[in-house]
């Protein structure tokens, strides 16, 4: 039966961000199902999901809670398009995010993936300058090595060559300005050094195109997809005076880092700033349901608020506040709360550093790193190094997949003290292995 799925999913199914034709020597896996941190495969296999199934799982699989909310949620409404309508948990939702932020970002904006909420933000920041009669604030920065997702409008601020290149035809880039990733500190230099290096390079920037800048968009103190990068909080203390004093939206992109990943439950928080846009997509749904949304602030929503209805806001996805999702994303937050997940988390955290102990002692291991719920680390390897301590690491009973030398891991908020040690001793056999081949 396996070698049969298998096949049928190579010939019906394009498998997102793959070459397809690589597939002819990495045999797909085929998961029948979930339980906690563990995917289980066909063949009775099981792997630890260490990268959450691409950050979105927070929980573990099948979560018994957030079934149970799904279940009873199914029973009185699935769906209904909300415009023009609303439902409780559209409403409870908006209100509890609002609470977090305490209230400074109380509308919520909801779309179903996160390189739409990306295009929302980027769309709001626009129609807002439109709005207050500064329609030439139509331009976007982001940051080097900046990832916001795929989709054109979105691509537009994403800054990794590999996903940009072929659609360049198709895209207004965005600017670029220094990265403050703590990586490329000069020797002496500190992490809080390198973010001020990298807010003079964002003033000088703003300096001189202010006037057709609408928002900076940033991936708040980690930038995942290019590589785990992190930096100093400093650095967004900074970018929100400057955006402040220049007259630039701040646009948070927590997509990644939000829900609890960063040791808060907003990497914001770490700042003690909040932006004009916060992105959030991935966990806010424990990893069960595409749901997506941008918060903002009450500034934004009544430069919208007028009689015209082409200052409105006018957006909007079939699928917009899915009540199935948003039901998910009431049960995450109920977990949150029930079981104290970010005191938890901290514990967790400590058993991840110390199973990453010997792997920091490894000659080819560079800038061990590790921020709440993410670790990270280079490797000084060949050039297919990825590929190679995949395939040992599944090997090894662990999903993991490192981006180009950085090997990291984002697990879900569930793993205890022997899972923890489990997956830095198996990280390290992975790595031996990928490097003796
Ligand atoms: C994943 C991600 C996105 C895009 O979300 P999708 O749901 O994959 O479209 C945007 N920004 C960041 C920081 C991400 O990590």
């Amino acid at each position: 039966m396996s070698a049969s799925l298998l096949q049928r999913s190579l010939s019906s199914v394009w498998h997102p961000c793959t070459q397809m034709k690589q597939h002819e020597t990495l045999p797909l896996i085929a998961i029948t199902r979930g339980e906690g941190p563990w995917l289980v495969a066909e063949d009775g296999q099981r792997y630890l999901d260490a990268v959450s199934s691409w950050w979105v799982n927070l929980f573990g699989h099948c979560n018994a809670h957030i079934n149970q909310r799904l279940r009873e949620q199914m029973e009185k409404l699935e769906h209904v398009l909300l415009a023009g309508f609303t439902h409780e948990p559209v409403v409870r939702l908006s209100e509890e995010l609002a609470a977090l932020t305490s209230h400074a970002l109380g509308h919520a904006f909801y779309a179903s993936d996160g390189a739409s909420a990306t295009e929302i933000a980027l769309k709001m920041s626009v129609h807002y300058w439109r709005n207050s009669d500064r329609p030439a604030k139509t331009r976007f920065v982001s940051l080097a090595g900046s990832y916001h997702g795929e989709t054109v409008g979105a691509l537009a601020v994403t800054d990794i060559a590999l996903f940009r290149e072929a659609y360049a035809p198709l895209v207004r880039a965005a600017a670029t300005v220094a990265s403050p990733d703590a990586r490329s500190a000069e020797p002496g230099e500190s992490a809080r050094d390198v973010a001020i290096r990298a807010a003079r390079a964002l003033e000088d920037f703003l300096a001189e195109h202010h006037a057709e800048t609408a928002a900076l968009i940033v991936e708040p103190l980690v930038q995942c997809a290019t590589g785990m990068a992190m930096y100093d909080a400093e650095y967004l203390r900074r970018a929100r005076a400057l955006c402040d004093q220049y007259e630039v939206h701040l646009i948070a992109d927590e997509i990644a880092v939000g829900c609890g990943r960063t040791g808060k439950f907003f990497a914001m928080e770490h700042s003690g700033t909040w932006p004009d846009f916060l992105c959030l997509s991935k966990g806010i749904s424990g990893g069960y349901l595409p749901l997506s949304l941008v918060l903002t602030t009450d500034t934004i929503y009544q430069a919208f608020y007028a009689d015209d209805v082409a200052r409105g806001f006018l957006h909007s996805h079939s699928y917009t506040g899915n009540a199935l999702a948003c039901t998910a994303a009431l049960a995450t937050l109920e977990i949150f709360r029930d079981d104290n997940v970010l005191i938890a988390n901290e514990q967790r955290a400590r058993w991840l550093a110390r199973a990453a102990g010997p792997i920091a002692a490894h000659p080819t291991v560079r800038h061990l790193r590790q921020l709440g719920m993410i670790l990270a680390f280079d490797v000084e390897a060949t050039p297919g190094f990825a590929r190679r301590f995949h395939a040992h690491a599944l090997a090894e009973g662990l999903l993991l997949r490192p981006i180009g030398n950085t090997v990291y891991w984002m697990p879900p908020y569930v793993l205890d003290e022997a899972q923890c040690a489990g997956l830095g001793a198996r990280t390290l056999s992975a790595l031996e292995k990928a490097l003796a081949e």
